[in-house]
């Protein structure tokens, strides 16, 4: 059973982004996108491995070295090696972390580094960004389908949306998960998640209804396989095309109940979005409006028209 507080979500993050003083050269990485602006929407759990296994600040700086398969945590004259200890912390950390509702990551570390880290042929100094950070290779390994980005990339508004979009469905999984999996609970969830996933992955969207639709008395089961398949399309960049054929959708339900001039209003709105000449918002905000004027509840409670509170402002530049 999940234990999972409806209210809040906790997010993982490498302590040096909360501007602790635990980089090697004694410094932090601070992000005010963190502190400031998301600081009213998540509990945060700050980690810091290199200090975690002892390590104090400054420090002698390590890098991640490839022996053939094996992946090494070594300083650059090959003195310092905090391989095992830190496969060790590894091991035991990642394991209590299943309540994690997602994790923010410092780029570039060999700790902590999602993707593209630097990682150096043993006995040279040659390095390609091939590697990933011991630690987020770890927790990413014991948790796929748990939400990760780095913060740097949080600059770009798409990246930004589509995390938290999945953070917050991740959450309600979760949410659902703790009350109690019933196969109406399942069905539900995809009835609201519907044009979510229209957008990030049509075909992962035409194939999970019929998953769905298997489904006897092994619901967990198919629930897990479920999923698995939702996260891989909604970790998919929700185009300009799939959007425009989400709102066309949309846009149908309303087919009786707006007049001649709401509807071309409508189809102006989407087709100028399609166009790049407006951001997302404008036909989102369109549609909400009808949905208020004409309760219509199917609509009304798709995620798709707020996957994130509006507070987090992560549309606008959409
Ligand atoms: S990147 Fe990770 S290991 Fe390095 S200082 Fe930050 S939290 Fe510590």
């Amino acid at each position: 059973m999940y234990k999972v507080n409806p209210q809040r979500i906790q997010l993982g993050i490498s302590a040096c982004l909360m501007g602790q003083e635990v980089r090697f050269d004694g410094g932090h990485k601070r992000s005010t996108y963190v502190l400031h602006e998301l600081k009213d929407m998540f509990d945060y759990l700050p980690i810091c491995p290199e200090m975690a296994i002892g390590l104090g600040a400054p420090r002698k700086s390590v890098r991640l070295v490839r022996d053939q398969d094996t992946i090494l945590l070594q300083s650059a004259d090959g003195q310092l090696d905090i391989t095992t200890p830190m496969n060790h912390y590894c091991d035991s950390k990642v394991a209590e972390l299943s309540e994690l509702g997602g994790y923010l990551f410092c780029a570039k570390s060999p700790t902590c580094g999602m993707e593209r880290v630097t990682e150096y042929k043993i006995g040279t100094n040659n390095g390609t960004k091939t590697g990933v950070g011991v630690f987020a290779r770890a927790l990413m390994d014991a948790y796929p389908l748990m939400p990760v980005e780095e913060t740097s990339r949080l600059n770009d508004s798409h990246i930004r949306d589509n995390f938290f979009t999945r953070v917050y469905a991740y959450h309600d999984w979760r949410c659902m998960l703790a009350k109690g999996l019933t196969k109406h609970e399942l069905l539900q969830f995809h009835s609201r998640y519907k044009y979510l996933l229209m957008a990030h992955n049509q075909s992962i969207y035409r194939e999970l209804g019929p998953l769905l639709a298997t489904m006897e008395n092994d619901v967990e089961a198919v629930a897990k396989q479920y999923f698995s398949g939702f996260m891989q399309a909604l970790k998919c960049h929700a185009t300009r095309k799939n959007q425009t054929s989400t709102l066309q959708h949309i846009q149908g339900y309303f087919k009786k109940q707006l007049n001649t001039s709401q509807k071309a209003e409508l189809s102006d709105a989407i087709m100028q979005y399609r166009q790049g000449l407006v951001p997302l918002l404008v036909p989102i905000t369109l549609i909400n409006h009808y949905v208020r004027e004409f309760s219509t509840e199917y609509i009304a409670n798709q995620v798709y028209l707020h996957p994130h509170p509006q507070v987090l402002k992560l549309r606008y530049g959409l």
